[in-house]
């Protein structure tokens, strides 16, 4: 007997609906291709339990006749392309003909649908694949398709969708990203009957993009047009000051078509080069045209990934057209709101008196070699410097003390507070070794005497250390000390992280940030944590609902991560000058904590230079 067996229909359309069909925004992205392959100036996404219950799309695109709908449930049956020569000029976003096939295999779907012609409309139930029901109904011109119970016969894949936050993500994405490139339809994504998008259609893409991200982000964003032999390329992005955290904004379409490309964004951030400050993402809204030939779209039954010929040139194309923009346009950032910034008290009172606009990391090369470490786990100290790397700390020290004065870091007038410090001991604590302080060098880390050695301190992992300490009990006890923000800071948000606040209102509540709603995608500020004070209480929330973007499931799991984050942002900076008694304040701190020994990342915030070390390089010991 035969071994092999041809797979049933059924089975296969449930082999291909796992490809196509991965979680309910599948299904939201192809329903609303359709409806813009149709022609539909009007696209409402209607959605119940983040897609798990319902999803309905409607249009008011041309619709089916009754053949056609009925032809539209099966398998490789598309009106977009005939034969193969069509492969290689899709315009439309279809082509495969297989969305409506493959949701129909793992949900209940019905259509309801009418042409411009026809006197009714006609209306079709299926489960699982089979047409149950079908008959005329009333309708208006254009195509509505309700699916409900998703993965019902494929409970191995329902399992795999991730909490309903996330999914309701995901589908937000999808209709935001399709409103962002077409500004002439009309957008509408409803949850539990609760507006969370609206996009009207309107002339011009600024209003657009105002109408989805907010008009704040609408205002800063330059306009990229560009032109040459092989694309065309049109869009937004935003001032580089006005980059984020995360990559959530971040689209690019080649012909109409949302896609995902390792090349085209690299050229993105390429043409951003050295105006990003580290982990920064722009955010840019990009439509390529190319010829269709060159491009090929039947990669993925998810048509996400595509292949571009000469995508070497294109790929440049993208980085002149973004490059020549940022050129054009004054972009040196300003710091927004610096008074308010002022305001801010600070948990322990550290004035900065440097505000870097850059990190400020001015190591020379030469001196920059003392922070080698050497790991030798067999000794019993691992901070060895070897005699080249010695030599280069003597070289410092000797030009520190030639430098000019701007350039040592405890200034005159700080000396005279030092002085009288430098000769008190400080009182051994539990936790660190006593130790008396000598000042702070290269900016970055406090050295001290201690018994039998030197000491060297991270300024900013320690006061990251003590920061996230602090607040840890603070939030522990559920007593998280906030500042009032006077007059509340109203901050707009894109739909997604609207979303995200709804949901985690209590939780980013105990973590200090009281945020009310003010209208649509709009909410002020009226509190935010006093220890994390050193940063815009503005820049924090974005901070933290990007980390919850990130994949994250809920605030409450995250919070460890979170609250490390936020310690890490408004710990002072290596670069931060501060005086004596500020370097003795956080000592202070520091011993009080927990660990003192390490920040919260786990990185060391104290390392020890034996004497003994000292004396054996001086070949004063054998
Ligand atoms: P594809 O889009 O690749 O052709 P689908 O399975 O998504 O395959 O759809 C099958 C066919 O059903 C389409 O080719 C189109 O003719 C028809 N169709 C689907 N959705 C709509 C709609 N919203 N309006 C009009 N026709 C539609
Ligand atoms: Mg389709």
């Amino acid at each position: 007997m035969s071994k092999i067996t041809i797979l049933t229909e059924d089975v296969i359309n449930k082999i291909a609906a796992g490809e196509v069909i991965e979680r309910p925004a599948s299904i939201v992205k192809e329903l609303v291709e359709n409806s813009l392959d149709a022609g539909a100036t009007r696209i409402l996404v209607e959605i119940l339990n983040s897609g798990q219950d319902m999803i309905r799309v409607t249009d008011n695109g041309e619709g089916m006749s009754k053949e056609d709908a009925q032809l539209s449930l099966i398998r490789h049956a598309t009106s977009k392309i005939q034969n193969d020569q069509d492969l290689f000029a899709i315009t439309t976003l279809g082509f495969r003909g297989e969305a409506l096939a493959s949701i129909a295999a793992v949900s209940q779907l019905s259509i309801v649908t009418k042409t411009e012609d026809a006197l009714e409309g006609f209306n079709l139930v299926a489960e699982g694949g089979t047409i149950i029901s079908s008959g005329i109904v009333a309708a208006e011109r254009g195509t509505s398709i309700e699916v409900r119970n998703l993965f019902f016969n494929t409970p191995a894949r329902k399992k795999f969708l991730k909490s309903d936050a996330v999914e309701l993500r995901h589908i937000i994405d999808v209709v935001t990203h399709y409103a962002l490139l077409h500004k002439e339809v009309s957008f509408k994504l409803l949850h539990e009957n609760h507006q969370l998008l609206y996009a009207p259609a309107v002339e011009d893409m600024q209003s657009n993009i105002a109408s989805i991200y907010g008009s704040s982000i609408a205002k800063e964003m330059l306009k990229v047009e560009y032109k040459d032999d092989l694309a065309a390329i049109t869009g937004y992005v935003a001032k580089p000051h006005r980059a984020r955290n995360d990559k959530t904004q971040q689209v690019i379409f080649v012909n109409g078509r949302l896609v995902h490309n390792m090349d085209l964004s690299k050229a993105v951030y390429d043409a951003f080069h050295s105006l990003l400050f580290v982990n920064k993402h722009p955010i840019f809204i990009l439509n390529l045209e190319l010829d269709p030939a060159k491009v090929d779209v039947n990669v993925h039954p998810q048509k996400l990934e595509i292949k571009i010929e000469q995508i070497d040139q294109v790929a440049k194309a993208v980085c002149t057209a973004i490059r020549m923009i940022l050129e054009k346009n004054n972009l040196i950032p300003t710091i927004e709101n610096m008074s308010a910034d002022q305001q801010l008290t600070f948990g322990a009172p550290l004035q900065k008196e440097v505000i870097p606009e850059e990190a400020a990391y001015s190591f020379e090369p030469s001196s920059q070699a003392i922070l080698h470490v050497k790991e030798s786990p067999a000794q019993e100290s691992p901070f060895i410097f070897s005699e080249q790397e010695l030599m280069s700390v003597i070289d410092s020290v000797v030009k520190d003390e030639n430098a000019a004065p701007e350039d040592i870091a405890v200034t005159e007038e700080k000396v005279a507070v030092s002085e009288r410090q430098l000769t008190r001991e400080k009182p051994s604590s539990a936790k660190l070794p006593a130790m008396k302080i000598l000042g702070q060098i290269h900016k970055t880390f406090f050295v001290a005497e201690t018994l039998g050695g030197v000491l060297f301190i991270d300024q900013h992992a320690a006061h990251e250390r003590v920061l996230y300490e602090r607040f840890m009990k603070q939030y522990m006890n559920t007593n998280v000390a906030v500042q009032r923000l006077l007059q509340g800071e109203v901050l707009e948000f894109s739909p997604a992280e609207s979303s995200i606040i709804q949901e985690n209102k209590g939780a980013l509540d105990k973590l200090g940030f009281t945020l009310e709603e003010f209208g649509r995608n709009t909410f002020i500020l009226k509190t935010a944590p006093l220890l994390f004070g050193r940063l815009q209480p503005k820049e924090l929330i974005y901070e933290v609902l990007s980390m919850i973007k990130e994949g994250k499931e809920k605030i409450t799991e995250t919070k460890e991560e979170i609250v490390t984050r936020m310690a890490c942002r408004s710990a002072i900076m290596a670069g931060d000058t501060i005086t004596i008694s500020q370097i003795e304040k956080i000592i202070d701190e520091l011993a009080e904590t927990d660990f003192p020994y390490t920040c919260p990342h786990g990185r060391p915030t104290i390392i020890k230079t034996p004497a003994e070390e000292l004396e054996k390089k001086f070949k004063r010991k054998g």
